[in-house]
């Protein structure tokens, strides 16, 4: 119910505006996100690097409906892009985009202007040497996510995606992307989705998680396990082992602020670590689901609003 609400209040702009006027929320927002400036996003990645873990950068946004502010968010990320291999960060610092933010949803040309805008981000992270993925949004953008995604391959083979247990489909798309090469991050899933395409108890979404690794571990491709779950970061090291995959061939992924000590003790046993994390001044959608994930957080924050 909680979850579904605060779900819902993600994409309410009526509940952004309220959340938004609260100054204090922004220490609670610094939990989860590194700022709202690009050199802030590169001193958290510097941070992050200098421990021993690797980072995916989010310029965040999503949801544009305005074709010169998906362009302004592809020209942020080459920017970023630009600042990475600036700062020698490239070589172990990544960027994670959301197609809906360059453009995907826009009532004319959306697809076609979000694959030109991912294709502009590709070719700075390319010149960078460094690689995107892109995030999965909800269930009806995934075919046309993967299009784009197919696509853009065709020129970038180290473009990585998303897949989300949660849908019922996901076992199968696994199966399509654990070819050699195929970067594939596989998440619970964040989104709030029906019945009809998606698993709705935890129980069942675990259930999905550990079908999905069974196939990415026992594939060619690269499977990133993004989870913070102990029990599927246990399962992904077995599977790892039974499929005898060095530590090379496959990475861990946690959202920055979230299990911190998880993410060096995974880092210091040599594994890859990458932390994925978020800047920018779009945080609204990003920590609304980040409270959703967990009803502790929402606690916090209720605190934070009412002793401000
Ligand atoms: P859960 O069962 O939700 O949590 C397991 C444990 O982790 C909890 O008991 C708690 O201890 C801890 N935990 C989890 N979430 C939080 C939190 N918010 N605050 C504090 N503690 C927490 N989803 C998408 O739909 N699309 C994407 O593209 C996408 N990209 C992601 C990239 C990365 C690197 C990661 C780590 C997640 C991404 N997600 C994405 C979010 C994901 O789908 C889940 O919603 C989120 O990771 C929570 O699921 P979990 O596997 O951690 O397990």
């Amino acid at each position: 119910m909680l979850r579904s609400a605060l779900l819902a209040a993600s994409r309410s702009p009526q509940v952004r505006t309220m959340v938004e006027k609260f100054p204090p929320t922004h220490a609670i927002v610094e939990r989860f996100v590194a700022g709202d400036r690009l050199d802030q996003g590169v001193t958290a990645t510097e941070t992050l690097v200098n421990s021993g873990r690797k980072v995916t950068l989010d310029h965040l946004g999503e949801d544009t409906k305005d074709a010169a502010q998906a362009a302004g968010t592809a020209l942020a990320y080459e920017h970023l892009l630009t600042a990475l291999k600036e700062t020698g960060l490239a070589a172990d610092a990544e960027v994670s985009v959301k197609l809906s933010a360059v453009g995907q949803f826009l009532p004319v040309d959306g697809e076609k202007i979000a694959l030109e805008n991912a294709r502009r981000i590709c070719q700075a992270a390319a010149d960078a040497g460094t690689t995107v993925t892109l995030d999965m949004e909800d269930h009806t953008t995934t075919d046309s996510t993967l299009s784009i995604a197919r696509e853009l391959r065709e020129d970038f083979p180290w473009l990585g995606v998303v897949l989300q247990a949660y849908l019922r489909r996901t076992e199968a798309d696994c199966r399509d992307l654990a070819h050699e090469g195929s970067r594939v991050r596989i998440c619970k899933g964040a989104y709030k989705e029906p019945e009809s395409v998606a698993f709705q108890g935890k129980h069942d979404v675990d259930l999905a998680y550990v079908r999905a690794l069974k196939v990415l571990m026992a594939g060619q491709g690269y499977p990133m396990v993004a989870s913070h779950d102990p029990n599927m970061i246990k399962i992904a090291g077995q599977l790892a082992e039974w499929n005898r995959r060095d530590v090379t061939s496959f990475e861990y992924q946690m959202l920055f602020g979230i299990r911190p000590e998880e993410q060096l003790r995974l880092a210091e046993a040599g594994n890859t670590m990458r932390v994925y994390l978020p800047y920018g001044q779009e945080w609204y959608g990003y920590f609304m689901r980040r409270l959703a994930e967990r009803p502790a957080n929402l606690t916090f924050f209720l605190r934070a609003m009412a002793t401000r």
